[in-house]
């Protein structure tokens, strides 16, 4: 699920006709003063990170003045709210709350249903996991019919709003419908919707995801990584998004997972199949060691997207060791693997000498994915360490772990003699 920041989704339900508070984004406070002059009355200015429950966090705060949204944006731009740096920071006019409504849609996936759920909740501005379920009210969509107006009127009476708000509020319920489904959204929420005392609907805060197979349908979002993250994606992880991007044959997914990473001990991981690659993950811990990035090559890619993969994989400076976790029996034709480490191998490994790798490749036409790992390498045997097994050992993975374990051990030595 590709994730929209506040700002991102609230410009799609302004075009669907749910109104949103005045304001802009700012990434500098002298850009949050001028907005704040421009809006001429008390603003909120919000951090925008992938994240809810920013309130609690501290990571929305009020200020009446210009000088005040200056001084406050200082504050928050740089600030880590949960774990996330704050990079732009929301500047809105301040609203005057008299009550705060949820509204949302998820798709339930169940076989029962396949199909989005719109939510309604008079307890807005919470989590929704938290709302008694007797005052949510839920409607699953029949998605040939449509969701109508009607709909979101009748999910309003459910929850007994009082009429002089009807109209509006089932308006911005069907405004984030049409979002959900313009958007191909897989979840679109509005937490609050509020209430003003001056009696206006407004969607203050919003969180919308889209499906990853369909980002490519909306390049005006500018989304450069269709993938689930919890963070934005780092420039290593934009390059490996490239190698799934010009190529769908198989999979090719690889995350940085240290970005900062201090200190020795980690290897670059080449996993296959996600349930094995992880066994191996917990492989390595167990022996003191740390995956700088995590990555995935399975569902038959081709050798040309294992060579990218193991190439980005090889390209990060602070790693001691490459693994290659293939904690599988896999049906595809291994040989497609066996090419591109082959490749990437011969390629990388001469810039660093002694550095270790420990191959494991398991499954169909294993025997001649063998010959071919074996065959070549030999001549860079010489330089560095390389280990290829085969599946008498797919079962072993403390033993492979030890076995990257030792060859980091013996790496490190011949550096220390050296340097
Ligand atoms: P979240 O904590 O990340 O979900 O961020 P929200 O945008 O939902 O803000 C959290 C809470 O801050 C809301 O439920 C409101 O109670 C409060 N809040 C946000 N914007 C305003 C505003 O303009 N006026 C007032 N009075 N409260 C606000
Ligand atoms: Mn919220």
């Amino acid at each position: 699920m590709a994730r929209l920041y506040e700002y991102q989704g609230k410009q799609l339900l302004k075009a669907a006709k749910v109104p949103v508070p005045q304001g802009e984004v700012a990434a500098t406070p002298q850009e949050a003063k001028k907005i704040a002059e421009k809006i001429g009355k008390p603003v909120v200015i919000k951090s925008q990170v992938w994240a809810g429950g920013r309130g609690k966090a501290g990571g929305i705060k009020f200020a009446e003045h210009p000088l005040d949204a200056e001084i406050t944006a200082n504050q928050l731009l740089g600030m880590e709210i949960k774990n996330l740096k704050v990079e732009k920071v929301l500047v809105e006019e301040k609203l005057d709350i008299e009550k705060e409504y949820y509204v949302g849609v998820i798709i339930d996936a169940s076989k029962e249903a396949r199909a989005p759920v719109v939510m309604f909740s008079t307890e807005g501005g919470m989590d929704i996991e938290s709302v008694d379920s007797e005052k949510i009210a839920r409607v699953t969509v029949d998605v040939l019919r449509g969701f109508r107006l009607y709909d979101a009127l009748n999910l309003c009476v459910a929850l007994k709003v009082p009429t002089r708000v009807l109209p509006s509020i089932a308006q911005a319920i069907m405004g984030l419908y049409q979002t959900f489904k313009g958007y191909n959204c897989r979840t679109a929420e509005i937490n609050p919707l509020v209430l003003t005392k001056a009696g206006k609907i407004l969607a203050a805060d919003c969180r919308i995801s889209i499906d990853d197979s369909s980002v490519f349908r909306h390049p005006e979002l500018g989304i450069d990584v269709a993938r689930e993250a919890p963070t934005p994606p780092t420039e290593f992880d934009r390059i490996a998004w490239w190698i799934e991007e010009g190529d769908l044959r198989g999979t090719c997914y690889i995350a940085q997972m240290a970005p900062d990473k201090k200190g020795p001990g980690y290897v670059g991981y080449h996993g296959i199949g996600g349930g094995g690659a992880i066994l191996g993950v917990d492989a390595l811990n167990r022996q003191g060691l740390k995956i700088a990035n995590y990555a995935d090559t399975s569902g038959n890619p081709t050798a040309a997207k294992v060579y990218r993969a193991a190439k980005v994989i090889l390209s990060q400076p602070d790693i001691e060791g490459y693994m290659l976790g293939g904690f599988i029996v896999a049906n595809q034709e291994q040989w497609h693997h066996a090419h591109g480490v082959v490749k990437a191998l011969r390629e990388e490994l001469p810039k660093r000498p002694g550095f270790p790798s420990v191959i494991l490749l398991c499954g169909n036409k294993e025997k001649e994915s063998m010959e071919i790992l074996k065959e070549g390498t030999t001549d860079l045997l010489g330089q560095n360490p390389i280990e290829i097994y085969g599946s008498e050992k797919v079962y072993e993975t403390e033993f492979l772990a030890k076995r990257m374990r030792a060859l980091i051990d013996e790496y490190r030595k011949k550096r220390e003699i050296k340097g």
